[in-house]
């Protein structure tokens, strides 16, 4: 592949070996073999143009809130998105608004921008991290709520196509998964992500922020602070994972520096230390023991990316 002819090609814009630990919520994951930061929609259109053309893979991320990243990182390139750019635009009914965020706007910031606004939709979001283009690739959700609800398409840019734009209902989207998640290894080059546009509607701005701060409270009362990626499992069809994970007698089990939240067990937390081999450890530990006890299997809710 052709690394050093994309690295030249970079220039002093990339960085070889940057450690992915500083830009996971894990706080976990060997380095990248290169890794590139794009401010603008350009920028990151022509990163993946330039990786696609020198035959080496590329990868998208954006805050690093649903991955675990192996200990030896992700070979290729890494690119950074910090597009984040937001426009308000008027809807087609006169209650709507459209608002068109870049996939690198953090989603609580576009939630937050929407509720000063007296925009509803997405109160559900305003403590959820991440970037608007990993909420789609996951269908994030909290609450009851889904981006999928008010998602009216995204543009998206593959280097064969170029820019495109598909309607959310060519998105693929279902509970905490797309068309993104699902075809990551199938669809190659994968399609990045390069806005979203989201369709809310007005309301009384106290309404809305009194929502929002309910949400707030819930989640301080029910998530542990500390080096973590949410959620680990997916909820199955009759139990929320962390119930089946609590009754199996899990909770504070501890393999090297991760644990098993004594206060959410859905929650694995690097208590600092801990190596993506330890929190790989301690998912297989949590799936053979839940699946002993209530012949249940737990499927991932957060993605294990990179060189195992
Ligand atoms: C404390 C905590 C609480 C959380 N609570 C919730 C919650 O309530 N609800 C919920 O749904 N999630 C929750 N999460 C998980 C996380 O916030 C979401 O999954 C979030 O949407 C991930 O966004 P990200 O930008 O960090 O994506 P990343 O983790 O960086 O990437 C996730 C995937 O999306 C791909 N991707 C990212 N951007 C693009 C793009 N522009 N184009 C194409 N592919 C892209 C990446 O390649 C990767 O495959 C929580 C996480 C933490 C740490």
């Amino acid at each position: 592949m052709g690394l050093a002819e994309l690295s030249s090609a970079l220039g002093d814009k990339a960085i070889a070996g940057e450690p992915l630990s500083q830009h996971t919520t894990f706080g976990i994951g060997g380095p990248a073999d290169l890794f590139v930061v794009a401010h603008t929609v350009p920028e990151l259109c022509r990163y993946v143009r330039l990786a696609w053309e020198q035959g080496v893979p590329y990868f998208i991320l954006g805050s690093g809130a649903n991955l675990l990243v192996s200990d030896k990182g992700i070979r290729g390139l890494v690119i950074h998105n910090q597009c984040q750019a937001v426009r308000v635009l008027p809807g087609e009914e006169e209650q709507t608004c459209l608002v068109v965020a870049e996939s690198g706007a953090e989603l609580r910031a576009v939630a937050r921008q929407a509720i000063a606004q007296g925009l509803a939709g997405l109160e559900w979001a305003v403590d959820v991290p991440g970037t608007v283009g990993g909420a789609v690739v996951g269908n994030a959700g909290a609450y009851g709520g889904y981006i999928s609800d008010n998602l009216r398409g995204v543009a998206v840019f593959t280097p064969q196509e170029g820019e495109c734009w598909w309607q959310a209902t060519q998105l693929g989207l279902g509970y905490r998964t797309s068309r993104f998640k699902r075809n990551k290894d199938a669809e190659h080059p994968s399609p990045v992500i390069l806005s979203a546009t989201l369709a809310l509607y007005r309301e009384e701005a106290a309404r809305i922020q009194a929502r929002a701060a309910e949400y707030s409270r819930r989640r301080a009362e029910s998530q542990p602070s500390g080096l973590s990626a949410g959620s680990v499992f997916k909820r199955t069809e009759q139990y929320p994972a962390g119930f089946l994970i609590e009754n199996a007698g899990l909770k504070g089990t501890q393999i090297g520096g991760a644990v098993v939240s004594t206060q959410h067990a859905n929650f694995i937390i690097n208590q600092g230390s801990a190596t993506a081999r330890d929190v790989q450890q301690l998912i297989e530990l949590i799936r053979e023991t839940v699946y002993a006890k209530f012949k249940i299997h737990l499927e991932l809710e957060i993605e294990l990316v990179g060189e195992w």
